[in-house]
């Protein structure tokens, strides 16, 4: 009995030990300091306001559409020991501070997911029944809409990929992959409800997203690509100015991987821009006490955002591509 309940002491010290340095590990962040800071916008053009991860808001001065969305942004902790929850206030608070930088009521025409892992498809469905707009996305992220019990109406389920109308924009969902990261896989066969841990989110399918809108021209103009993944040849026809390449997770991946992505997402649509995305620590904030946060790279235990950085800047002189890292809260305008 006493040897028992040694054991279990000493295999629980051993737990919550290797349980602290893990948290300790994933908030150690390596040093990075976004180089310089895109022009902000003037007037009622196409616009794009990025918000972490692969979030981002658009609007033309007429709609507000949303990518993913995932405002939460639940601390390490919570992640590592807790099921999740939607952080209402947060997110609210993060979307009326969207509607307000873009000068738009607060209403949205749509918001595309991006795939179903907890930090892409979690806050969708709560936006969506707060501001209105179809959530597009896989069977897997309808499962998510299902366990916040949003209305049928509001999900448009896109399993061969599709084009999701939104306002003038039309933004054309195509099948992609995740970055080869070690969490990829599964879909959500049953409504995923709330509290949930992170893990029970399963990608489903995974998305690249191009968007066209008639004030930029006849033509697509932007990729986005959520997830450092690809298909070889998805984008295969495809020439857009502007690519907004996801990061997460490449940092950790070989050379040969990080130039066939580029080669991808960049080089065979001859994108000029390249703004990197999916780069930050998904643990932090957007906003404390009202004031937008200078977002970090993701820990030294999950990414290497400083060696993909090197390496795509090499790639970026190499093709004469300008690129950027966007920070929290910066607008694009077209
Ligand atoms: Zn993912």
């Amino acid at each position: 009995m006493r040897l028992l309940r040694t054991t279990l002491i000493v295999l629980t010290c051993a737990a919550l030990i290797a349980v602290g340095a893990l948290a300790f590990l994933l908030q150690t962040h390596p040093d990075f300091l976004p180089m310089e800071r895109p022009a902000q916008p003037k007037g009622n053009a196409v616009r794009m306001l990025f918000l972490g991860t692969s979030s981002m808001a658009w609007t033309d001065g007429k709609s507000t559409w949303l990518v993913d969305g995932f405002f939460s942004r639940h601390a390490v902790g919570n992640v590592l020991l807790s099921r999740l929850n939607v952080q209402e206030d947060r997110v609210l608070e993060v979307a009326n501070e969207i509607f307000r930088r873009l000068e738009m009521p607060a209403a949205l025409s749509g918001i595309v997911v991006a795939h179903s892992h907890y930090d892409h498809s979690m806050d969708a469905p709560f936006l969506a029944r707060q501001f209105g707009g179809r959530v597009y996305g896989s069977q897997s992220t309808w499962q998510i809409a299902k366990g916040q019990n949003l209305p049928a109406m509001q999900m448009e389920v896109m399993q061969q990929g599709g084009v999701a109308s939104l306002g003038q924009f039309d933004v054309k969902l195509v099948l992609s992959a995740h970055a080869p990261t070690g969490f990829t896989g599964g879909f959500n066969s049953q409504p995923v409800r709330l509290p949930a841990h992170a893990l029970s989110f399963k990608e489903g399918l995974s998305y690249s997203f191009v968007v066209s809108h008639p004030a930029v021209g006849p033509a697509p103009f932007a990729l986005i690509q959520p997830s450092a993944g690809f298909v070889a040849g998805q984008n295969k026809g495809l020439t857009v100015n502007t690519v907004f390449l996801g990061t997460g997770g490449l940092g950790k991946l070989d050379e040969q991987y990080i130039a066939d992505y580029w080669q991808e997402m960049v080089v065979s649509t001859r994108a000029k821009k390249v703004y990197l995305i999916h780069w930050d620590d998904f643990t932090q904030a957007l906003l404390e006490q009202g004031k937008p946060v200078a977002l970090k790279p993701m820990p030294r235990l999950l990414d290497d955002f400083p060696r993909s950085f090197e390496l795509l800047k090499m790639f970026s002189k190499r093709d004469d591509v300008d690129l950027q890292v966007l920070d929290g809260w910066e607008m694009v305008c077209f």
